[in-house]
């Protein structure tokens, strides 16, 4: 049974309640955690609120070393932390090798970014005059996190808002927690109460820290309708809100590329953690000269994917992260069946994997543009193709939508590609080049994607608020009106 940490120490919830997290591979119960409570809330935001007026004054060297420190500490445990985000997650362990890698080098950037990037000296209005602007921190941040990438999504929130001078309590995903408890005590080295961790549910806990009257900000990643939950919950109170939310980016594939390389670039996009991205190519367009072609190769390659147990070595994909989700995929699959969609491969569990929420990847043909499959979110493995006439048809197609996270094409021609990047609403939009991420650059969410960015300096000054400090060094009378008149002045 884990515990929480709160105030530098392990502790169970005031509920004395549990509840139990699952391995998605294999169905197992693996773990307890405590299902904390509204008076869990209060304590770690106290812990955080008491722990903050120390914290905010660290000077910037001192915070940047704590940072290396910290994902020194990251890098000697990443394969024990790996195994946890498999166990708990089902994302093969390799890729949460490189989860746990991306998270270090967010520290590294970040404990850096913030001593150097303290604020600003504007040019001052008057003589003898010196404006500067300093970030100042806000004080309590609560991170609220989702399962599909536990840690790096966490990271994102974390290692800005520690390097601005902000405390935090975290809120994991009630699938996930097991890898962030992991951190608890290396995240001690930045003081106690620094840095709260609390596991529960998002109604019972994750609202209550929402609406505490000492949370200044929420930094939040989910689906959009818990994003528009936390939006009204917060409204009344005036909070601060960060939102990276859902998104059905669109992929692009024109007529004058290698197919094999596109095709390849698509299945990665499409499968990579069973479609659990958030910028997991959802919808294709594909030009129809090369569409029969291309979905030939695609197909060929969905097929061979190795499904099995994440933690084993020559496996591209593991399971979907709960029953409840595989059977949304299933349904998702059979309305667009109803709807005249062809299954070209998957749509189906596994036969051989009796055990483990697994679903095969899947590709459907002869989808239209109208239906749900291409205009709202799946998250998961399930890639629609449709032919479309050229690059106008393509780009009105992938911008027809209410999401705007990422969008992709593949293409050598420029003048397609930058058509493409200046009429497709997306935060991020990739050129031949899917599902990458740069810390230094902002990501995040057009339209109902999100409010706000994370990483680069907007992540930053996400954690962030300005402060304008005017400064006279020489104090003589201004042309203020009022006590002169305006005979006093010269
Ligand atoms: P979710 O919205 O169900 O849950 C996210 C977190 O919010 C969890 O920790 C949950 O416990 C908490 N929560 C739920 N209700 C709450 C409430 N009322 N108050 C406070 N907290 C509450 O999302 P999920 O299923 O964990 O993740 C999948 C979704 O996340 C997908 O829609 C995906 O697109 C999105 N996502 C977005 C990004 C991005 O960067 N834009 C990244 C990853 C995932």
């Amino acid at each position: 049974m884990q515990r929480m940490w709160i105030d530098g120490q392990w502790t169970g919830s005031v509920s004395k309640k549990c509840f139990p997290i699952d391995n998605p591979a294999t169905e197992e119960i693996i773990d307890e955690v405590p299902r904390a409570n509204a008076q869990d809330a209060d304590l770690a935001v106290e812990s955080a609120a008491e722990a903050f007026g120390d914290w905010r004054g660290v000077p910037g060297i001192e915070r940047a070393a704590l940072m290396h420190d910290f994902a020194t500490r990251l890098r000697g445990k990443a394969m024990a932390v790996a195994r946890r985000l498999t166990l708990e997650g089902g994302k093969p362990l390799i890729e949460n090798l490189d989860e746990v890698e991306w998270c270090a080098a967010c520290f590294d950037y970040y404990g850096e970014l913030a001593r150097d990037q303290g604020g600003k000296v504007p040019s001052p209005v008057f003589r003898h005059q010196i404006n500067f602007v300093r970030k100042e921190p806000y004080g309590v941040v609560v991170a609220i996190v989702p399962w599909n990438y536990p840690l790096l999504l966490l990271t994102w929130k974390l290692a800005p808002a520690l390097a601005a001078g902000n405390t935090v309590v975290i809120k994991p995903s009630n699938e996930t927690p097991l890898s962030t408890l992991m951190l608890a005590e290396d995240l001690g080295i930045f003081g106690k109460g620094v840095v709260n961790i609390l596991t529960g549910f998002g109604t019972e806990v994750g609202d209550p820290l929402v609406v505490h009257p000492d949370v200044q900000l929420i930094a939040f990643t989910g689906s959009i309708a818990t994003g528009k939950a936390i939006s009204t919950a917060a409204a009344p109170h005036l909070k601060k809100l960060n939102l990276e939310l859902g998104g059905n980016d669109p992929f692009i594939v024109c007529d004058d590329v290698d197919l094999e390389v596109a095709a390849r670039g698509a299945v990665w996009a499409a499968f990579l953690n069973m479609g659990q991205v958030c910028t997991s190519g959802e919808r294709f367009y594909v030009f129809e000269r090369v569409y029969e072609e291309f979905t030939k190769k695609f197909v060929a390659l969905a097929k061979k994917l190795r499904l099995g147990n994440p933690m084993g070595p020559d496996i591209d994909c593991g399971p979907l992260i709960r029953e409840a989700h595989r059977k949304q995929i299933e349904a998702r699959i059979e309305e667009a069946v109803s709807q005249g969609a062809r299954v070209m491969c998957g749509g189906r569990r596994p036969p051989a994997l009796k055990k483990g929420y697994f679903f095969e990847p899947t590709v459907l043909t002869n989808v239209s543009h109208k239906m749900s499959i291409m205009k709202s979110e799946t998250f998961g493995p399930i890639a629609p193709i449709m032919p479309v006439k050229g690059i106008e048809e393509a780009v009105r197609l992938a911008d027809d939508s209410e999401y705007g996270l990422g969008a992709n094409i593949y293409t050598n021609n420029l003048e397609y590609a930058m058509y493409a990047m200046e009429n497709v609403h997306a935060g991020t939009f990739w050129i031949n080049d899917p599902l990458t991420d740069n810390d230094a650059a902002p990501f995040g969410g057009m339209r109902k994607s999100g409010i706000g960015r994370e990483l680069g300096i907007e992540g930053l000054d996400a954690f962030r608020e300005p402060k304008h400090v005017h400064m006279d060094y020489k104090i003589e009378a201004k042309p203020y009106w009022y006590p002169y008149r305006w005979s006093d002045l010269k």
